[in-house]
This record gives structure tokens, sequence and C-alpha cells, in this order.
């Protein structure tokens, strides 16, 4: 089979070493004799799984202690709604960045618990092409948290400066975790879908700190309480226990690899091959988003109709480079260049754009 160049936005690319592990590990884990999927969640071997991909990501964020890190199911969609479940009163507001079209639907979700106000937003006629800067952002100072998309991964745009919030800072990182060195402590509460850097779908990653996880609400069903997952150190049920285990193969590949900042470099570098492309002079290929907004793991844009766009897919596709086909709410091409996809792609990618052009 010719090889794959994969951009797909989510679940994604993931690091072949975590691939073939998973092979080699897949009828005999541990010398247990049997598949990880087989064990059970309260056995020794799947513990030790469980443990090892919490403390790689503890080690890997530098998460101190007095932060829980949950590995919980639901997807990002679910924390729209346990976030303000959890963290914001009735008769409470909550600031909400609104950077695109995820943080439009946690903003949603957050109105059936309290009364979350728009702090920002960049929408222009339904687009977003840029994150708003700090001064922008009116926060109120009563306001239970703060909520913004570190990552828009439909629009292309990334916070590269967080703002500055006396509330607690809670941000959905679905598509940029662990992309670069994270500061931790700037943020109340982080959560993440696997599926775009960590590993599958089906687990969802939550650091948050612990006074937020005790100040919670009771009046809520104990199974959407932080507490009871930080409590149950994420075996309060039975947890996803194959995506826990490639999560942890993600993590032990990602921690060779150098951590945080060697992945950032690499990030940086594959993110530059692309953006170089389009920026060369010529009005082939436009990216909309703002300079300064641009992510480091979606690369959107445009070509001048419809129709190159879609000729540019197809051709790209008998290339072996699929999942370029951008969001059906903005249209064009998005490459995903997450952690896991390989700089040949990236490679491979910008020297065919050239080529098309031409
Ligand atoms: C993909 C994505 C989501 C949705 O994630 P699910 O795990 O499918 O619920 C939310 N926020 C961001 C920023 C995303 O990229």
């Amino acid at each position: 089979m010719a090889p794959i160049h994969n951009f797909n936005p989510g679940p994604a690319v993931l690091p072949l070493p975590a691939l073939t592990r998973a092979r080699d590990e897949f009828l005999d884990v541990a010398g247990s004799g049997m598949s990880i999927m087989e064990h059970s969640h309260r056995a020794k071997v799947y513990e030790g799984i469980h443990n090892e991909a919490i403390a790689l990501l503890r080690e890997l964020c530098a998460i101190p202690g007095d932060y829980e890190v949950l590995l919980l199911q639901g997807g990002a969609s679910q924390q729209f709604a346990v976030v303000p479940m959890n963290l914001l009163d009735r008769d409470k507001s909550a600031d909400y960045v609104v950077t695109g079209t995820w943080s439009q639907k946690a903003l949603k979700e957050a109105r059936c618990f309290g009364r979350p106000r728009v702090a920002a937003t960049t929408e222009v006629d339904g687009k977003f092409y840029r994150v708003p800067s700090p001064d922008e952002i009116d926060l109120d100072p009563d306001a239970a948290y703060v909520h913004i998309t570190t990552n828009n991964t439909i629009a292309g745009t990334q916070f590269h400066e967080f703002p500055q919030t006396s509330a607690p800072l809670v941000a959905d990182m679905s598509s940029d975790i662990m992309s670069g060195p994270l500061d931790v402590t700037r943020f109340g509460l982080i959560y993440a879908g696997a599926q775009k850097n960590l590993g599958p779908s089906g687990v969802t990653v939550v650091i948050v700190r612990k006074d937020l996880v005790e100040a919670g609400r009771r009046d809520i069903p104990a199974f959407f309480q932080y507490r009871t997952h930080a409590a149950d150190n994420s075996l309060s049920n039975t947890p996803p226990t194959f995506a826990i285990y490639m999560l942890r193969n993600v993590l032990s590949w990602l921690k060779e690899q150098g951590g945080l900042p060697a992945i950032a470099a690499r990030n940086h570098e594959k993110a530059r091959l692309l953006y170089d492309v389009l920026d060369e002079r010529s009005d082939f290929y436009v990216c909309r988003v703002e300079k300064r907004s641009r992510s480091s793991m979606n690369v959107v844009f445009n070509l001048p109709t419809p129709e190159l766009e879609a000729e540019c897919i197809s051709a790209a596709q008998q290339l072996g480079m699929v999942g370029l086909k951008g969001h059906r709410l903005v249209g064009g091409l998005r490459a995903s260049i997450y952690n896991a996809c390989p700089q040949e792609s990236v490679a491979a990618l910008a020297d065919f754009l050239r080529s098309f052009k031409k």
C-alpha cells in the first residue's frame, strides 16, 4: 500500500510507534496472555497502565500536586455541560470568549445552568478569522470563571497569549493540548477530547484545580460531579480501557521524543512549511486568518474557486494525502498537523501545493 499522509482533523493520525506497540501487545499485554480489553479495570495489569497514563500526563505537563488529573468519557462536548454544571451557580455569571463553533457550543450549554455572558467575540458575519487580543476581552470581576477555546479547530486560529484573569481560567484545549510547553498554573481547569493530539476517541482528559473540585456544586447527579471521579482515581465506573491504553502509548512516545519543548519545535517547523507556501506572492492560495492568530495545528486556506478547491483535494488524495477538505461551515481546505503528523507528510503537502499551483 502506498504511504498515507493523514491530515484528518480528528480522530487523527497517531504516532506509528504507539500503533505498532498496540499491534505487538494486542493479544498479550504485559505477559498476561490476554488483550488489554479483556482485563478487569480493577485488576493489576489495567491499573498499572491507567496510573502510568496519569503519571505521564503529570510529568510531561509538570502538573502541580494541587491539581486533579481525570480521565473521563463523553468528549469535550460533555465538558461543555459538565464545567458549568459544577462551577456555575444558577444566579452567577461566567465569562465566555467566543472564537468559533466550539466556544459557541460551550456557551449554549452553560445557559442551561447559569447566566454566562460573552466577554469577547471575534465573529464577523458568522466567520472567525482571529482570536481577540487581551485588551479586547471585557472581564466581569464577579464571574465564576472565564472560558476560552485555545485552538479553534474549524477556523484555524489559536491563542498564542492567554488572557490574565482574576477568575479561574477554563480552557477547551482539545486540538492543541500538549502541542507545546504548558503552564498549568495559569488555568483552573483544562479539558480535551483525546482524539486530536493524545490518542483515539473515547477518553477525555480533565486537569482541574483541587479547590474548584471541592467547591463544585453538590445538587447535581454524583456521576457528573468532578469530586466523584477525583475520589476514585477515575475508576468510579468502567473507564474506556483500550482508549486509555492507547493514551499511555501516545504519551510514552511523546516522552521519548523529548516531551513538550521538542514537540513544540517540530510543530513550529511543520506549520512554517505550510504557511510559507500560502504566503508566497500570488493570490492562488489565500489564508484569511490574521497572522498573529494563525494555528500551528489546523492550517485553513482557500483557492480562487470551490471547483479548484475540489480539484486540489482530489489530486492530493491521488497522492495518498487524506483529510484535507475544510469543515463544512468554512469550506476550503484544512491541513490538520497535530503532534503525530510527521514532518515528511507536511513537506510532501507543501511540495504538492506548489506544483498544483503551477
Ligand atoms: C473536536 C473538538 C471538540 C469536540 O470534541 P468531542 O470530543 O467530539 O466532543 C470540542 N472542542 C474543540 C476545540 C475541538 O477541536
